[in-house]
């Protein structure tokens, strides 16, 4: 009898807090959808610059994989950056410390394609998640796995549970067409020798990992093993603990280039954005939170994405300082 009593009371707590986040959500989504319009589009590929500006959507799951939603939270969209995330766990996977002789860990303070810091630092790229880093990592990637992109794929979609996931071809060839500076940043890496394989192969898979499209629910189940020490949904542990922190650390601390410090500051959580207008974050220990709306601020990333994780922060009392 006692027990029961515990097990309805319990259920009714859990279904409380329920109702309390999904109505948090929805009043953010809400804001953050008249917002929504403000920002930028990206328009270096014409599959982009078409892209509808109004749209607004979010996700969080917990490392139990339960998960909330609000707005366009299913839709899929191009991940672009974000997908820097996943090629440097399959670098760590891959390669281990080694990997830190040809990629720093330290915040770059510029734009996410600036060429200026390669040259002066002898073609090491100051982390993997502005694009010198994440063409370094591609190409190392290159160099020890069979088939790059295709295990890439079918990461994704073990980590979100979502078979469905692909690339967008037409993106990925737009983005093949307009990637002279990301060639450029390759080419000076090999001048200084920290390029293994030809250029245009490592644009190629380079460019269809940007044209990824997943949705904010994919993204948030596929970071859970962030929030979770390194085990992900299906519970095969892919990642150490030790690992996990640093990815998290290097989040933290890179994740939004040159608006990372802004970032931490008023959000507080480890994140990757994309210029496709997510953002995924962590709260370590808890729960994941993907935001998507595809107009973006002066630094590439989304205006009302931002807007709605420093609610959600606020709100919530969450973050790791
Ligand atoms: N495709 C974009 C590029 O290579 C990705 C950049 C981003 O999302 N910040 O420039």
């Amino acid at each position: 009898m006692l027990t029961s009593l515990v097990l309805v009371k319990t259920l009714l707590t859990f279904m409380y807090s329920d109702l309390k986040l999904n109505k948090i959500l929805e009043t953010i989504a809400e804001k953050a959808q008249s917002l929504s319009g403000k920002g930028k589009i990206a328009d270096y590929i014409p599959a982009l610059a078409r892209v509808k500006p109004n749209q607004f959507g979010i996700a969080i799951c917990n490392i139990n994989g339960e998960t909330y939603t609000a707005g366009d939270a299913e839709k899929p969209f191009s991940i672009q950056s974000i997908s820097k995330l996943f090629t440097l766990i399959q670098a760590i996977k891959t390669y281990g410390d080694q990997l830190w002789q040809w990629v720093g860990r330290e915040p770059s303070g510029l734009r996410f394609n600036s060429l200026v810091q390669l040259e002066s630092e002898n073609g090491i790229p100051r982390n993997p998640f502005i694009n010198a880093g994440a063409l370094l990592v591609c190409d190392r990637l290159e160099s020890r796995l069979s088939a790059p992109n295709y295990q890439l794929l079918e990461m994704l979609k073990s980590l979100s549970q979502n078979n469905m996931i692909k690339v967008n071809q037409q993106v990925a060839r737009s983005e093949l067409n307009h990637g002279s500076r990301n060639a450029a940043m390759a080419y000076l890496m090999k001048a200084f020798h920290n390029f293994e394989n030809p250029v245009e192969k490592v644009l190629e898979s380079y460019s269809h990992h940007c044209a990824i499209e997943m949705s904010c629910v994919d993204l948030a189940r596929a970071a859970v093993l962030l929030a979770n020490k390194g085990v992900p949904l299906s519970q095969e542990r892919l990642l150490t603990a030790k690992q996990t922190k640093r990815v998290n650390a290097l989040l933290a601390t890179c994740g939004l280039y040159d608006e990372a410090g802004d970032f931490a500051f008023k959000v507080g959580l480890p994140g990757k954005s994309g210029v496709g207008g997510g953002i995924l974050a962590v709260y370590p220990n808890n729960y994941t939170i993907c935001v998507w709306s595809p107009a973006l601020n002066e630094a590439g990333n989304s205006l009302a994405g931002l807007y709605a994780l420093e609610q959600l922060s606020d709100m919530l009392e969450i973050s790791v300082y």
